[in-house]
């Protein structure tokens, strides 16, 4: 099985200025500089400069949360994959529950999400994930295989160790409930047996969790076997909890 390395993200959602992003990345470089984990910082659109221009001569990568499949065109409010790469940012989420549910974000939306952002040499970090009902209903494999054969339709195989897989359970989104270790554990596997089945390199795929990651559940999901990191939301916005995350990664 291929090493994969560790990879933490920290999503910071609809919070932090310009300064305050700029605050944070100065408080965290110091605090992370000795880690082997892959450490990407995921800000608004508008901090996105700032933050990749705070981190240049670091590791430290920045995805946006989210872009438009097309290049160019009349698409009101949104962003594309060439915008993104100009400011030299380097992955983007892609199908984060909050764009699920809050903005009507659709799989055939991802399924061409997924490949304009590989084309663009974009790392797309795809989220997928149950709700409570689904999850009491015995349907999480059902969702999240139709989530992934859905959002990845048009991957080739060959690609797909190029995306990075977010578990993300909705209903441990925000609400400070985690998935047991089990939970964790059974639904990465899970889509990498799903990856696997498609035909791709899927021992090469990094399988993040996420969902009420802090400080003092870090290690023990970062352990599981089918866990390669987390994204991280509400204890991403604090620098020294997510240089506690970041260090539990090793
Ligand atoms: C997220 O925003 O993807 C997330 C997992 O949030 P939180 O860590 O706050 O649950």
């Amino acid at each position: 099985m291929p090493d994969r390395t560790p990879y933490i993200a920290a999503n910071w959602k609809m919070h932090k200025t310009v300064a305050e992003a700029a605050e944070f990345v100065d408080a965290l470089l110091p605090r992370i500089a000795a880690t082997q984990a892959d450490v990407v910082i995921c800000p608004s659109f508008l901090a996105l400069h700032e933050v990749v221009e705070r981190r240049r001569g670091t590791a430290v990568r920045v995805a946006a949360q989210n872009m438009h499949a097309e290049q160019s065109g009349a698409f009101t409010g949104e962003v594309s994959a060439p915008m993104l790469v100009e400011l030299d940012v380097e992955a983007v989420v892609l199908g984060h529950s909050e764009r699920r549910q809050l903005f009507a974000e659709t799989d055939e939306a991802l399924a061409l999400k997924v490949p304009a952002a590989l084309a663009a040499d974009l790392e797309p970090i795809l989220c997928v994930g149950e709700t409570e009902q689904a999850r009491d209903g015995g349907e999480t494999e059902t969702v999240l295989e139709r989530q992934l054969q859905a959002d990845l339709a048009n991957v080739e195989p060959g690609d797909l160790e190029k995306v990075v897989v977010a578990y993300e359970p909705i209903w441990a989104i925000g609400t400070g409930r985690t998935a047991t270790p089990e939970q964790a554990q059974e639904a990465c596997a899970f889509i990498r047996d799903v990856l696997r089945a498609r035909g791709g390199a899927a021992d090469a795929v990094r399988i993040l969790y996420g969902g009420s990651v802090k400080p003092a559940n870090a290690a023990e999901l970062l352990a599981l076997p089918d866990v390669d990191g987390a994204l991280v939301g509400g204890a991403s916005l604090d620098a020294g909890d997510f240089a506690a995350i970041v260090e539990a990664a090793g």
